[in-house]
């Protein structure tokens, strides 16, 4: 099983005064891998300040250079101490019209500049209602695969992210989303073997730091990505002890 993950998703909050106690208050947590990934102007001010968290970014473009205006490259993230770049998280797709293939060309720019992608899957409620969880997410998926190939899936880390559990204060139960976890194991075994079987699958949705725990108690959820929770330290860092404990 991969070694625990937490992620913070800050979204586009923040501000140079406001992030300092927010940085300031993050530390490492025994056992878990804990990152956060911050609005692009903020990784620089993130970088200076945080100490045994790794840093992340929310989205990144699939070019690496040239005429692209307002774009910022994975070698760019790269560059300012970034390990991790979130894509196709499902604001990104419903708000500002990403498909699943650009999902891809973003994970494999990624994966290109050693940054490793968070590559985000989930159904909206109808999906869920008209018993289509399974076929959505295989089709997320396999489309990320076409474009980076199966052996890069060993260091891709997957988040569910049911979009009905997105900042509505109803996240899954841990046996819906073990469930779920459990088929995105089995598709990464079949399509990647033993390596990418053993790679990271987060859930997202609603974690708090009370439901943390019997989330992170699952066998196939190796941690989250906590969107909201995420601004406020006291409750980010419960979220990261619950999954030292897991
Ligand atoms: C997210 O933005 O990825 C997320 C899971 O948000 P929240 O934790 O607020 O539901």
């Amino acid at each position: 099983m991969a070694q625990k993950r937490v992620v913070g998703n800050w979204k586009l909050n923040g501000s140079l005064a406001a992030n300092e106690a927010l940085l300031g208050a993050l530390g490492a947590v025994a056992g878990v891998d804990v990152a956060v990934c911050v609005p692009f102007p903020y990784l620089a001010q993130a970088a200076a300040r945080l100490r045994g968290v790794a840093l992340g970014a929310q989205t990144v473009s699939e070019f690496q250079s040239g005429a692209y205006t307002g774009e910022v490259s994975a070698e760019m993230l790269a560059d300012l101490g970034c390990r991790y770049a979130i894509v196709g998280h499902s604001e990104r797709r419903t708000l500002f019209g990403e498909d699943d293939a650009t999902v891809g060309r973003k994970a494999a720019a990624a994966l290109r500049a050693g940054l490793m992608p968070i590559v985000c899957v989930g159904e909206s409620l109808a999906e869920r209602e008209a018993g289509r969880v399974a076929e959505v997410i295989g089709r997320q998926l396999d489309t990320v695969l076409a474009v980076i190939g199966a052996p890069a899936l060993a260091r891709v880390t997957v988040a569910y992210e049911p979009v009905w559990a997105i900042g509505t204060g109803r996240a899954a139960s841990a046996q819906e989303a073990q469930a779920v976890h459990a088929g995105i194991r089995r598709w990464l075994g079949e399509r990647g073997g033993a390596a990418a079987a053993a790679a990271c699958v987060l859930y997202g949705g609603s974690v708090k730091a009370d439901n943390a725990a019997s989330l992170f108690a699952m066998p196939d959820i190796d941690g989250g990505l906590i969107g909201g929770a995420s601004l406020a330290a006291r409750d980010f860092m419960s979220i990261c002890q619950a999954a030292n404990g897991a």
